[in-house]
């Protein structure tokens, strides 16, 4: 499969292939590799500026990568905990007692394991129903991953059903106005996220969403990445890539 050539984790190759793509798209070829580090392994990456037209494959453009290394950040996490846990009771039993038992997960639908959302990752999107295919494409690509969890947070759907939602939810798909909504009133904290993708950023700026960017921009100031997904590069783009993305972001075209 030449999703598997880009380097894509299997579970994400299998979900494409599910969903019946056998080739990448020109940007999902050009933008997939450059979004996951040139070796695909290392921590650093760089941020992208990438012109795309709706209909280009633009949502897996972003989506794979992304994904990619949220799961294997995960299966890191996962090996290091099994490791700490093996070394538990290696020394237990050397001491003659019993195993550890392992840490019990809280159950996320009792109100009082309430906590906020943190997401490693977060998708911007300029209206609510582009959020929403987002979203779904989203929820497409990571049916083969146990453990990721995508949710939406957009205006119009009443604030209890998309909080049971956002709990220990990996990447939130959002509008930037009821995303900081939920950010003030504490409900989802932005400060883990990684990876920060702008979607259809021309749509935002028109939509006057700037003052939003420019907040959000401050509050996941900690991120490893960020990419500008637009149908232009016109100046008023350029001058947002300037201020949200190192050196502007590398193009894409
Ligand atoms: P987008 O530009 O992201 O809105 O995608 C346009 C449509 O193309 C969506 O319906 C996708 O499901 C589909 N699509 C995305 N990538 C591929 C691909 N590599 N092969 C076939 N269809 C694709």
């Amino acid at each position: 499969n030449a999703f598997a050539a880009l380097g894509l984790a299997p579970e994400l190759v299998q979900a494409v292939t599910d969903l019946g793509y056998t080739q990448p798209t020109q940007v999902q070829s050009k933008a997939i590799p450059l979004a996951m580090g040139l070796d695909g392994q290392s921590d650093r990456f760089i941020d992208l500026m990438v012109s795309s037209q709706t209909g280009s494959g633009k949502t897996a453009a972003f989506l794979l990568p992304v994904l990619h290394t949220l799961l294997r950040q995960q299966a890191e996490a996962a090996a290091e905990a099994q490791a700490e846990y093996d070394r538990a009771v290696a020394e237990a039993t050397a001491r003659g007692e019993p195993a550890p038992k392992r840490a019990r997960r809280k159950d996320p639908t009792n109100p009082r394991n309430f906590q906020a959302a943190v997401p490693g990752a977060l998708i911007l999107c300029p209206t609510r129903e582009l959020a929403q295919q987002v979203a779904h494409d989203a929820i497409d690509l990571v049916r083969h991953c146990r453990g990721l969890r995508v949710a939406n947070v957009v205006g119009g759907i009443p604030y209890q059903m998309q909080i049971a939602r956002l709990q220990n939810a990996n990447l939130v798909v959002a509008t930037p106005g009821r995303l900081l909504d939920l950010q003030r009133s504490m409900q989802i904290k932005l400060d883990q996220v990684q990876f920060l993708v702008v979607d259809e950023a021309d749509r935002m700026l028109d939509l006057g969403f700037s003052d939003d960017l420019a907040e959000i921009n401050q509050l996941t100031s900690q991120r490893k990445q960020t990419m500008m997904f637009s149908a232009t590069f016109a100046p008023r783009i350029q001058q947002l890539a300037m201020r949200v993305m190192h050196d502007g972001g590398a193009a894409v075209q």
